[in-house]
């Protein structure tokens, strides 16, 4: 079997707010092969920049597009293939868009080689432990304590067991914070988890404070409290914070997982849109596990982001977490027509062959640039 072509689709609503929502503007990259089978990956970035990456002529040596990379060659070779493209890219690529792209090949290649194989992804990566995964909800702290205990109910009253609230006015005062989190918490109860996303806002010092005021409260993590750049700080952190620190939703690579996990990181987040695919999220959550930490899917874009985050949490022996996104975009919503809906605070995970899933044309007639 070999590749003949590929396709970079990219879908963007016709109004995009400046908010922290990825389910505004995707990539979506279809690989087809002489059998007539096609795969399906999703690339979570700046579409237009990633486009461009997979569109790019053949050039000097490392310095190639992806499509010119991939047409002609076995699909089945999927990690061979990785390897191939982040070499023949690494002029200008090695980390950023360049690996944003590569994910929504190899994910693609991977859906190709379930249905070559006529089995699951998940059945690929590692195996079946699970056949739904827990899954967790991502909002924005609401306007007041009050509205963002009101959210808090929502969630709850959808069934969900794990809601995360992060971004909107989190991070200015001390004060404000804690009444937010602890809003949160009270309105979610017993027996249900609450996470904290400080979207990059805090000092080592400032997440230091507030981890200590949450720690009673038993939040799950606090996820990105500094810049994703500030290695020494997580590190520091890291050691002394009685919360969970959780980051990783922008790393790229296992080189960059590896390090995270050096640095003391307790919850790593690939998104597999992002980091590499899943290749690389499979090896991320490998080196996690072996370290006595977590991988949990950072997951805010559509259902085929959606789909291989379910396949590689069920391929892990330690990984029923996914987060899912409740955004209305028809990105999320309808772009995949059989989108694995949540059911009991958990969302089955996908059993057809590939990715089981299956794109809807006239969504991507509509919104296609
Ligand atoms: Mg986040």
């Amino acid at each position: 079997m070999k590749i003949v072509s590929v396709e970079a689709l990219h879908l963007r609503l016709p109004n995009i707010e400046e908010i922290a929502d990825g389910t505004q503007d995707v990539l979506i990259i279809r690989i087809h092969t002489d059998a007539g089978i096609t795969g399906i990956g999703e690339v979570s970035s700046q579409s237009y920049v990633c486009k461009a990456i997979f569109e790019a002529p053949r050039s000097a040596e490392r310095r190639h597009g992806l499509a010119n990379l991939l047409v002609g060659r076995d699909p089945l070779e999927v990690e061979d293939l990785w390897r191939y493209m982040y070499h023949q890219t690494n002029r200008y690529g090695r980390r950023g868009a360049a690996i944003h792209a590569i994910s929504g090949a190899d994910i693609a290649l991977w859906d190709l080689r379930g249905k070559a194989l006529g089995k699951p992804v998940h059945e690929l990566l590692g195996g079946a432990h699970r056949t739904s995964v827990r899954a967790y909800a991502s909002y924005l702290f609401g306007d007041t304590p009050a509205a963002t205990g009101a959210l808090a109910r929502e969630a709850v009253d959808l069934g969900l067991t794990a809601v995360k609230f992060g971004w909107g006015p989190f991070g200015k005062t001390l004060s404000t914070d804690m009444a937010h989190v602890e809003a949160a918490r009270r309105a979610v109860g017993e027996g249900r988890d609450v996470m904290v996303d400080a979207g990059c806002s805090l000092t080592v010092a400032s997440a230091l404070e507030r981890a200590r005021l949450m720690a009673p409260l038993g939040i799950g993590w606090l996820e990105e409290p500094l810049s994703q750049d500030d290695l020494k700080g997580y590190a520091e952190l890291c050691r002394q914070s009685p919360v969970p620190i959780a980051a990783g939703e922008g790393e790229t690579t296992r080189w960059g997982f590896e390090d995270l996990i050096e640095r003391g990181l307790h919850v790593i987040q690939p998104d597999v849109a992002i980091c590499g695919g899943l290749t690389v999220a499979r090896e991320a959550s490998a080196m996690a596990s072996a370290a006595g930490r977590r991988a949990v899917p950072h997951c805010f874009s559509t259902g085929v982001n959606l789909a291989a985050s379910l396949h590689w949490m069920a391929s892990c022996a330690d990984g029923d977490l996914v987060e899912y996104c409740l955004r209305p975009s028809p990105l999320m919503r309808e772009l995949v027509r059989n989108l694995p809906p949540l059911v009991d605070g958990r969302v089955a995970v996908p059993q057809a062959p590939g990715l089981g899933i299956e794109l809807d044309e006239d969504v991507i007639a509509e919104f296609r640039v």
